[in-house]
């Protein structure tokens, strides 16, 4: 326990919570699947994770719920990302979704453009699995401006994971084009300006169109207030990751 105190330390991660999983500074000790790895090495340049990365994969691949704070460019993305493509993979390899279900995953992010660099990393993480393991991930995006109607065959053979922009993804709940009746993750990109452009209420709505037991994971680059106790009405015992503050 004092060698992972030691080395959050030198990398300025900071935690709090109950049970917090040890800081792993390979992606080899993470157990990825190895064309995972091979990805993100080969097609990213990414051969070692960032501090955040460090700590974040371990808790949220634990199934923790997660506050995840870290600096613009740290790579958060694939610390939300990249476990709900291993939980949608393992969702599919049991019960095969079928059409017009899921999704078992949702990230929801603060302009359309985040969601598309979003829904471009977990379809590439969802093909470098496809490869090899001969079975299919396939991922609405959901955002205005879009027309729904171009990803009307995803639709048709079922949905395994969302990312979505609030207003869009409402108007599908209320239109019931989609349920998140078998979804059991949710990742919340840029907490901050999700609450800052007045979407607190929007995703206050679409945690109620959970059913059952759900894994939150909220990142955000500051933690003022209002997120502090948003989090706390929506997150079960999460383990907050903080890199870079000290004491934030
Ligand atoms: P954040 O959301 O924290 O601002 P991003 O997830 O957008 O950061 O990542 C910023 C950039 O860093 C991206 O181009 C991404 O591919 C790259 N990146 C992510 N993880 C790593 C890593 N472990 N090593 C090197 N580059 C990385
Ligand atoms: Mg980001």
């Amino acid at each position: 326990e004092s060698t992972h105190g030691d080395l959050r330390q030198a990398l300025h991660i900071h935690v709090a919570g109950e049970e917090v999983p040890p800081p792993l500074t390979s992606f080899a000790e993470m157990k990825l699947p190895r064309e995972i790895i091979r990805y993100l090495k080969e097609a990213k340049g990414i051969k070692k994770p960032t501090p955040i990365q460090i700590q974040g994969l371990p808790v949220a691949l634990s199934g923790r719920d997660m506050i995840g704070i870290a600096f613009t460019g740290s790579g958060k993305t694939l610390v939300f990302a990249l476990p709900m493509v291993l939980l949608a993979m393992d969702a599919e390899k049991r019960l095969p979704i079928e059409a017009g279900e899921g999704p078992f995953g949702l990230i929801i992010c603060p302009s359309r453009e985040l969601a598309r660099q979003t829904y471009d990393l977990v379809n590439a993480l969802s093909d470098a699995i496809k490869k090899e393991r001969g079975f299919e991930l396939r991922t609405l995006l959901a955002i205005g401006g879009i027309d729904m109607g171009e990803q009307e065959h995803l639709f048709k053979r079922g949905i395994h994971m969302i990312v979505a922009t609030p207003g869009r993804l409402i108007d599908l709940l209320n239109k019931r084009r989609v349920s998140l009746a078998y979804c059991k993750y949710l990742g919340l990109d840029e907490a901050d300006r999700l609450i800052d452009l007045g979407f607190e209420d929007d995703i206050r709505t679409v945690m109620d169109y959970f059913q059952g037991q759900r894994q939150t994971l909220l990142f955000s680059a500051t933690m003022p207030k209002k997120i502090q106790t948003f989090a706390r009405s929506a997150l079960v015992r999460p383990v907050e990751v903080n890199v870079g503050r000290a004491g934030a």
